[in-house]
């Protein structure tokens, strides 16, 4: 790709990894069930093309990541472990679950190993070190190795140490996620094929500004959806019953509608919308004209026209991007329009891109992951990119043109 990743960072392509101890930051935080098994294995799955290259290279190859969000201490159940059994068994050779991440046993095991062994290190948050930077920790976790990989696009937007501490010590390169991830925003972003859409939803449009503020000069249609359609609905002067509405950024709805007037982008609100007394299964539901939503009843989905009117104006899309739910998918009566966009996509003949942690779950929910271009490992990576954003974790690696 013209101004791919590895047009301005070096990638694993760009060094030899022979004999090489390389330490991977991986992103294995994979949701778990309620008997603390993996509910899903995505994660794991989108690492393989790098640990296998780096495998079958002869590197000795350090894995490390975190999972959930342990805070600092060790909780037994966030075992790296079961993500050790579960990569051992994707890539068919043994893959060591160490104790910790860092200090003399770590030491020890890393300088026993050969060429194309894999380890994978304790759970990183189990350190408070982590997610502060601390430079020690960081100066230890580069010991172990020669070569430091990112391959962790999901937290590629946290300045942590295993993050933007160690590279400040060793080579440090790209993994083929991260570049697949950081070059399908780039190119939707700088070069897309058009016409262009973008259809954003989810809860709250405060998370959402800084994403349709760097949209709104790309696209050719904007849909908007979700929760947060309420704050558009408010700034036109319709009633809202009682939706949440961001009052804060009612002025900044304004000026995005005002910018895609001036630049002829098609921005289009849900005309009809689903709504109900309380989020919540089992209550009762009606579709009603956005223009008049009852005072008593908060808006959870967008209606069927309104799916109709986006369904039909996607068809014409040759690229798309997807961020934020349209309804309150986890609760099947409001799950509709996010079903039918999410079947739109899966249609649709062009490129197909999902951003977004719900988003992507949503898409998998309804069983459509495959039939999209790309769907995202990252959800607040993702929307950095789509924000315009510099990603720490890809700043922090070596340039192309170093030495
Ligand atoms: P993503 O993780 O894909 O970026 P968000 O985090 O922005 O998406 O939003 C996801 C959440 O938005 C979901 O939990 C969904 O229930 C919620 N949501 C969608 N529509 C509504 C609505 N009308 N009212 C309240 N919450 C909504
Ligand atoms: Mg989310």
């Amino acid at each position: 790709m013209q101004n791919g990743l590895s047009r301005r960072k070096k990638t694993i392509r760009d060094i030899d990894v022979r004999e090489r101890r390389v330490l991977v930051r991986a992103d294995f935080n994979v949701p778990l069930d309620a008997d603390g098994a993996i509910a899903d294995d995505t994660r794991i799955r989108a690492s393989l093309p790098t640990i296998r290259y780096l495998c079958e290279r002869g590197a000795r190859v350090i894995l490390c990541s975190h999972l959930d969000r342990p805070d600092g201490v060790v909780v037994e159940r966030l075992r790296l472990a079961l993500v050790a059994n579960r990569l051992s068994v994707l890539l068919d050779r043994p893959v060591a679950a160490l104790q910790d991440c860092v200090g003399p046993e770590v030491e020890g095991t890393v300088a026993g190993m050969n060429n194309g062994d894999v380890v994978l290190l304790e759970n990183l948050r189990f350190h408070p070190e982590e997610k502060v930077d601390d430079p020690v920790f960081a100066a230890n976790l580069a010991g172990l190795a020669d070569i430091y990989v990112d391959d962790a696009f999901g937290v590629s937007h946290r300045a942590h140490a295993s993050v933007v501490g160690v590279p400040e010590h060793l080579p440090a390169v790209a993994g083929l996620l991260l570049e697949k991830e950081v070059d399908t925003f780039t190119r939707i972003l700088e070069d897309p094929e058009r016409p262009f859409a973008a259809a954003i939803g989810g809860a709250k449009v405060s998370d959402k500004l800084a994403v349709l503020e760097h949209v709104i000069s790309r696209v050719d249609l904007l849909l908007i959806g979700g929760g947060m359609a309420a704050t558009f609905f408010a700034s036109r002067g319709y009633g809202t019953g009682r939706s949440r509405v961001e009052t804060d950024s009612l002025d900044a709805v304004r000026d995005l509608e005002a910018k895609a007037a001036e630049r002829g982008v098609r921005l289009l609100l849900p005309r009809d919308v689903v709504v109900a007394e309380k989020l919540e299964p089992g209550v009762p539901v009606r579709v009603v004209p956005s223009t008049a939503i009852p005072d008593d009843r908060i808006v959870a989905d967008i209606g069927p026209g309104a799916a109709d009117e986006f369904c039909r104006a996607l068809a014409g899309s040759r690229t798309v991007v997807w961020n934020g739910p349209m309804g309150v998918f986890e609760v099947p009566e409001f799950a509709e329009g996010t079903r039918r966009i999410a079947a739109a996509l899966a249609t649709l003949r062009g490129t197909t891109v999902i951003g977004g942690g719900s988003t992507a779950d949503a898409v998998g929910m309804f069983g459509l992951a495959d039939e999209m271009t790309h769907v995202s490992t990252g959800g607040g990576a993702a929307l950095a990119m789509l924000a315009g954003k510099p990603l720490p974790g890809v700043e922090a690696l070596d340039d192309a043109g170093d030495p």
